[in-house]
């Protein structure tokens, strides 16, 4: 794997770029962060200095080899899918990829089954051989139908009833967010759903693919521009009264750029317990979720699966949800979008600051989301950009 080959990176926030006054201070090196810092210099040749308090770029989709040389995701796994052809084609000029359709096994009842939940699943559950009809009528028995569909719980026990219901969703979700799906937005369950057919991929957008080289390969890719000056280990904190520049975009946590003054917004956090095994494999998909109680972490994911690597060792990881931690997932509920609201209202009477991404905008995104957030965000300076040079121009006349 190349290392970090930029020769602007630099750690610690003693180390002085040396540019005078930046257009942008970007804080955040992942998806949102490098994204808008790479179209702002290569697209509109602004000065941007981008920061972030860990010691790697890419955010949460880093991987690096680890000591046995396996490619690993260090905060979980990672699959790239859109419907989005443009997005596509942008972060193509970064990278190439590999075709990689991601599936995925649960453990209920002493069995590995596919999720999301299919007619496999149906027929191995209850040693049946139905087909996709039966399938169909053998659910539609077992839904109980919910007036109105607030939340997780609703949605999932609308569809399937009860007893699915617990087995593949209540015990997950409540590992998963400390929270039961009932006190969650029914957004957070609607990602996984219910088929009669036989289709066990995970995800059905038309693109699913992994960077060939890695996700932060395709960040360095990225960020190579002589514009983007680049800082690791370095907390906004650290350099907010040091470096001087025009306009901030903040990809933190909203509500740590204001001091936590409204309150603090819950993110869900994740201990990651990575391990190599002296074995070329140990299970049969990327993924093997556990929605049992009783077993501590989520799920298992062994990353050869995904990237491809042939390697006599193989490498695999358990998550383990918690509060406490890096904030990872934002939680969807009526209470965290009301809180939201009044952190967003404040940054839109703060001069000079934008804010962008899953933290900087609370919003439960994937990665294709965020990569359109931050270039609808560049289209909006790049309009704001050419108007003001029109009115330079006419004010000469
Ligand atoms: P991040 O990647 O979180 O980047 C924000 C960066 O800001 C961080 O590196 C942080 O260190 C830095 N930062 C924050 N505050 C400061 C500060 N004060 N000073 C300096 N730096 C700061 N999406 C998919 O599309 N497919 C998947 O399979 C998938 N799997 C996932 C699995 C897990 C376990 C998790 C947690 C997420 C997954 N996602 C997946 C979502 C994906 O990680 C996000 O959509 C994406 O990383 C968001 O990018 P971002 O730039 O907004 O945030
Ligand atoms: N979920 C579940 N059981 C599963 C898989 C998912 O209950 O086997 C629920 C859980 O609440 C999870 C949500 O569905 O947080 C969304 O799942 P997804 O895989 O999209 O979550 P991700 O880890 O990608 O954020």
């Amino acid at each position: 794997m190349p290392q970090i080959n930029l020769e602007t990176a630099k750690s610690g926030p003693s180390c002085q770029p040396g540019r005078g006054v930046y257009d942008y201070l970007i804080v955040g090196a992942g998806f949102a962060g490098s994204v808008i810092a790479e179209r702002l210099a290569q697209g509109l040749g602004r000065n941007v200095l981008l920061i972030d308090r860990r010691p790697h770029i890419a955010g949460n989709a880093y991987d690096h080899p680890d000591e046995a040389g396996v490619l690993v995701h260090r905060y979980g796994p990672h699959i790239f899918h859109t419907n989005a052809q443009r997005i596509v084609d942008y972060l193509s000029r970064f990278t190439q990829w590999r075709p990689y359709e991601h599936r995925v096994l649960a453990q209920v009842d002493g069995q590995l089954v596919p999720i999301p939940i299919n007619l496999t699943t149906l027929n191995k559950l209850y040693g049946l051989s139905m087909t996709s009809e039966q399938a169909e009528v053998f659910l539609a028995e077992r839904a109980e139908p919910v007036a109105t569909i607030r939340t997780s719980e609703d949605v999932v026990v609308n569809q399937i009833g009860r007893t699915l219901y617990e087995k593949f969703f209540r015990g997950y979700t409540r590992k998963q967010w400390g929270l039961d799906p009932s006190a969650l937005d029914k957004s957070v369950t609607s990602r996984v759903p219910t088929r009669t057919n036989e289709d066990d991929r995970y995800f059905t957008d038309t693109f699913q693919m992994m960077p060939r080289d890695g996700y932060t390969r395709l960040f360095e890719q990225m960020l190579d521009h002589p514009r983007i000056d680049l800082l690791l280990d370095t907390d906004f904190k650290a350099v907010r009264d040091e470096v001087k520049f025009k306009h901030v975009i903040y990809c933190g946590p909203i509500d740590e750029y204001f001091d936590f003054q409204l309150g603090r917004l819950p993110y869900r956090s994740l201990r990651f317990e990575h391990q190599t095994l002296e074995q070329e494999h140990y299970q049969p998909v990327a993924v093997v979720n556990y929605p049992d109680p009783d077993v501590p972490y989520t799920r298992i994911t062994e990353y050869k699966h995904l990237t491809g690597q042939v390697h006599p060792c193989t490498s695999i990881t358990r998550e383990f949800p918690c509060d406490e931690g890096d904030p990872y997932y934002p939680v969807p509920r009526a209470e965290n979008a009301e809180l939201y609201k009044r952190y967003k209202a404040l940054a839109e009477q703060t001069p000079n600051v934008t804010f962008l991404g899953r933290l900087g905008t609370y919003k439960y995104y994937n990665m294709d989301q965020v990569v359109g957030q931050a270039l609808a965000l560049y289209r909006d300076i790049e309009a704001a950009s050419s108007e003001a040079s029109v009115a330079v121009g006419l004010d000469a006349i």
